[in-house]
């Protein structure tokens, strides 16, 4: 009987140290809630204000893309990106020994070229998509990136560097 009274008084301190805290820690939660809440509504809204800004200046980039086989020779320039007014795609065409590419008007409201294909590409993982070529009509695979442009089509070493050279709208 002795005993345990002290420890009956010593849990109902604990249980209500712990509710307490309990209580706390739920009203510190909701805090941080509401504070990541204030914090995305500013993201989202930095976002929103951002693409507008970037739509409205957009800009392609141009690329000097060289091989560094020795005695291959392979340059090419090429653009990617949309421009102001415009957006547009584009790949190597190997029947036509360059790179291509395909626009289309942001404005007169045309529509983007329709793919030949799209193809899951083991050897990336990606997605890939083939177009029509805008000079001899045979197939293309779109290249979005210039990383994604590393074999030599001259030699067929994957050894493509390139370097940026520029921006156009
Ligand atoms: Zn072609
Ligand atoms: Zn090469």
């Amino acid at each position: 009987m002795l005993d345990s009274t002290p420890r009956n008084h010593s849990g109902g301190i604990a249980q209500h140290c712990g509710l307490n805290f309990m209580m706390t820690s739920r009203l510190v939660t909701g805090g941080v809630v509401i504070k990541i809440w204030r914090v995305l509504l500013c993201i989202s809204l930095f976002a929103m204000v951002y693409i507008s800004s970037v739509s409205s200046l957009m800009a392609g980039e141009l690329f000097k893309v060289w091989c560094t086989e020795k005695d291959c020779g392979f340059t090419e320039t090429i653009a990617i990106g949309p421009g102001m007014n415009f957006n547009q795609l584009g790949g190597y065409c190997r029947k036509c020994n360059k790179w291509v590419s395909i626009g289309w008007s942001w404005k007169s409201g045309t529509k983007p070229p329709v793919p030949l294909a799209k193809f899951w590409d083991p050897t990336t993982g990606k997605q890939r998509e083939v177009y029509s070529c805008p000079n001899c009509t045979l197939p293309f695979v779109s290249v979005p990136v210039v990383q994604e442009f590393r074999y030599c089509p001259k030699c067929g070493k994957q050894i493509l560097k390139s370097a940026q050279a520029g921006f156009y709208d």
